[in-house]
């Protein structure tokens, strides 16, 4: 698997005219060599030139971690006393068009623009991000197990396991991650629940407000399992809804239904956001949508594709991405739906499935 990636990289950068792509902290490193760096100031880079061997530069007290692939790349580890910079640089030599790690801290790449001056620099991404797009067959297993483990939260929610009213946010966002947990997630990348005017903001940090009667909780929470990402966003009414509240919700339905069944191979992103949001707008809610219509999953939360006006991509078979519109009128309420779908020939395949109507909690 990592040698056909490390071939579509090299492939990739022939077209794109780039001479070397070095990657650092982000998720493009383990895509490519299965090592994860640590987010630490001591840098570690992958040098991966279009024309030469790839060389691993490492701290000396990580290289440890490395499962070597000598066919792939080679391990260069570095000395506390020895300048990583300088190591990266020699390795660049003459190469003047580089791709840097998205996410790579600033201070090496300042360093590194220092020591080579004629560089021209572009993020790696051009090269990375729509061949990462196209998830493998193992990949969408594990994004389908990880959204499995999340919708085993998300029923808990809708079918009033978890209880709201009279709670803080915070308390039912800890009880929201602490299911993740014990449904098999390493980890938790964020549980926000927004009650009352508070679910008019998009990524509210949970609080100390406590829910009370009457009113929307939009939850959106994700966890990794096994080094992929869910993403997945149900809003709940906490006692019987007034039809102002149900009017939007039902749009809303509508919105993120009709986006979903828009998902086939060769449609352009923007106009999987152009179903959602002509929907909304016709529905007279187009200014309190406010966000894109989704983004693109795997490795990392967000990547691509990103569902969104001026994103004229089309997407295709094995993309995987979010479908989450949203309508927030401010200091009232707000609704959010939210799966990941991934494309298929057919058509979008939905890895969430917990029932998105309209639930009322008691
Ligand atoms: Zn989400
Ligand atoms: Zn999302």
């Amino acid at each position: 698997m990592t040698q056909a990636r490390f071939r579509r990289v090299r492939q990739r950068l022939g077209e794109l005219d780039i001479d070397a792509l070095l990657l650092s902290v982000g998720a493009d490193l383990p895509w490519l060599t299965g090592y994860t760096a640590m987010p630490l100031e001591r840098l570690t880079m992958l040098v991966l030139p279009a024309d030469g061997d790839a060389t691993l530069v490492v701290p000396r007290l990580e290289a440890p971690r490395v499962t070597p692939h000598p066919d792939l790349f080679g391990i260069r580890p570095w000395d506390e006393t020895e300048d990583p910079v300088a190591i990266v640089a020699e390795l660049v030599g003459r190469r003047r068009s580089l791709a840097i790690s998205n996410r790579a801290w600033a201070a090496p790449l300042l360093a590194l623009q220092a020591s080579l001056p004629d560089a021209k620099w572009q993020p790696a991404s051009v090269v990375t991000g729509a061949l990462r797009a196209v998830k493998d067959v193992d990949e969408i297993t594990a994004l389908r197990d990880a959204a499995a483990a999340a919708d085993r939260v998300a029923t808990a929610l809708v079918e009033g396991e978890i209880e709201l009213v009279g709670r803080t946010e915070a308390a039912v966002s800890r009880e929201i991650s602490d299911r993740l947990i014990e449904q098999g997630n390493e980890h938790v990348n964020f549980a926000i629940v927004g009650s009352g005017p508070n679910a008019a903001s998009p990524h509210h940090d949970a609080s100390e407000r406590v829910i009370g009667r009457g009113e929307s909780v939009v939850c959106d929470f994700g966890g990794t399992m096994n080094g992929y990402c869910s993403d997945i966003t149900r809003t709940v009414f906490t006692g019987e809804p007034p039809a102002e509240f149900r009017d939007l919700y039902t749009v809303l339905e509508r919105a993120q239904a009709e986006a979903v069944g828009a998902v086939c191979p060769g449609i352009a992103a923007e106009d999987i956001d152009g179903v959602a949001r002509r929907i909304i707008t016709e529905g007279g809610y187009g200014a309190n949508f406010v966000h894109r219509t989704g983004h693109g999953i795997g490795l990392e939360e967000h990547e691509d594709p990103f569902i969104v006006a001026g994103n004229c991509e089309r997407v295709t078979a094995g993309n995987a991405f979010s479908i989450e519109p949203g309508i927030y009128i401010e200091g009232k309420w707000g609704a959010r739906i939210e799966d990941i779908v991934v494309v298929t020939d057919y058509g979008a395949d939905s890895l969430n499935t917990v029932d998105r109507s309209l639930y009322w909690a008691s």
